[in-house]
């Protein structure tokens, strides 16, 4: 066995009630002018950060937009400049991180995140700006968050459908991870463990979304198959979902959970030894017909024709996704690709479970 491990350069802090600790943070990182960043539906979390922040919030940006249009990475730019910030607090979901990695990514200020969705953007060093209907993604250790505030008190709130959303969200990177050309024991672990958190907190959370118990064991999960993209190569499912998120804006969580399935189907055979851990993990010998079967049973959107894509949408999808080249454990022909699309549009591995 050979293989190459790369540890990241962060720091988490991990448990209920966290959010208290954000000043002793910032002070530890030397930080006094933190320009406070949200979407506009979590004002309100962060107001209370700045207001638990005093004298070392220098400004309120509260624009966050899924998928950062580089329209509103101008905007938070230009806010913290104007602001004379030193540095940037994430507080939301991997929009809100998203936003805070572009600003570090042209200014070098650094990130403090407080993740409250499953989507994982805080364990890694990769950013991604759309402009002109084209998402672009990169990796740049400048933007890979300094520190991680976790509070699963802070995910109480998330709405069913977002929690199993971003969830599959998750565990598409622990999937993408297991097969990645860069995978290596500590990462499947980090994937196994994190898979295994997630599939059994959130049937609990759609149960009772304010199970803190739930909502602990799922943001865990978030963590480790966040840590799982952070630390490997991706493939055709982010590749697919990148462009279904950043051409036709379709939402970036229901798309990950319609689109995962499919991938799995086509990616799997090729990859034994990831789908030995999935069908271990998962209690399961048919993992893609298990996980779309799980998301819709939780309520999760299972088609992408439900999100609004056409037949008449594939060229474009086959374009974009053969214009570049990618990893992915086995090459995809145009017409596999098409296949693969025509199924997620239909939802056909989802199609027994009742509404
Ligand atoms: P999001 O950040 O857009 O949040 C979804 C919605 O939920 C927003 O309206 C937000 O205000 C709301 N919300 C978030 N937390 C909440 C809470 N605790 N209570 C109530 N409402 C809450 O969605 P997301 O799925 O977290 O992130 C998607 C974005 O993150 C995409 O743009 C995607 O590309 C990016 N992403 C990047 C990486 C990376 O490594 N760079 C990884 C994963 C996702």
């Amino acid at each position: 066995m050979t293989f190459t491990y790369e540890a990241l350069p962060m720091r988490v802090l991990f448990g209920a009630g966290n959010l208290r600790q954000l000043p002793v943070e910032a002070q530890r990182l030397g930080l006094r002018r933190l320009l406070v960043m949200s979407t506009p539906g979590q004002r309100v979390l962060a107001e209370h950060a700045a207001t638990l922040l005093g004298d070392a919030c220098a400004g309120l940006f509260t624009e966050a937009r899924m998928h950062v249009p580089i329209e509103t990475a101008e905007a938070a730019r230009a806010a913290a400049r104007d602001a004379g910030a030193d540095g940037c607090l994430a507080i939301g979901g991997g929009s809100t991180t998203g936003l805070g990695k572009a600003i570090a990514l042209t200014s070098g200020l650094p990130v403090i995140s407080v993740p409250t969705t499953y989507a994982g953007s805080e364990m890694t060093p990769v950013w991604g700006l759309t402009e002109n209907g084209r998402k672009r993604t990169g990796r740049d250790r400048t933007v890979l968050p300094r520190s991680v505030v976790y509070d699963p008190e802070l995910t109480v709130g998330l709405p069913v459908d977002v929690s199993v959303t971003s969830g599959f969200n998750a565990i598409a990177h622990a999937v993408e991870a297991l097969y990645a050309p860069d995978a290596s024991p500590i990462v499947s672990l980090m994937a196994e463990e994190g898979v295994r958190s997630l599939a059994t907190a959130l049937p609990a959370i759609a149960a009772d979304p304010l199970d803190l118990d739930a909502r602990t064991d799922a943001l865990r999960g978030a963590w480790l198959c966040g840590a799982c993209l952070g630390a490997t190569t991706m493939s055709l499912h982010h590749r697919l979902c990148h462009i279904l998120g950043g051409t036709f804006d379709l939402p970036h969580g229901a798309v990950h959970t319609i689109v995962l399935p499919y991938v799995a189907a086509f990616n799997l055979p090729a990859t034994p030894a990831a789908e030995q851990a999935l069908r271990r993990v998962l209690a399961t010998d048919d993992v893609p017909g298990h996980l779309a079967r799980a998301s819709a049973e939780l309520g999760a959107p299972r088609s992408l024709a439900e999100l609004g894509l056409t037949e008449g949408d594939f060229d474009e999808i086959i374009a974009q996704v053969q214009a570049q080249p990618y990893a992915n454990p086995q090459s995809v022909a145009p017409e596999v690709l098409r296949a693969l699309l025509t199924e997620a549009l239909k939802g056909t591995l989802a199609s027994g479970v009742g509404k």
